[in-house]
């Protein structure tokens, strides 16, 4: 039986849940401030910026 993390998968996280199934590990970066970003949000909590790599 597999235990299934609680945590909400939504819009903004997905690709990072689905990076993991894939065995990666990502972590957002901030494109402006250049902050490590988990977990993943839709903007920089420095900077408020939406963009990212
Ligand atoms: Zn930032």
């Amino acid at each position: 039986m597999t235990t299934v993390p609680r945590l909400t998968i939504t819009q903004d996280n997905e690709f990072w849940f689905n990076a993991v199934r894939e065995g990666r590990l990502e972590i957002q970066r901030c494109s402006d401030c250049h902050t490590l970003r988990h977990p993943p949000g839709p903007a920089c909590p420095v900077c408020r910026s939406f963009e990212w790599d």
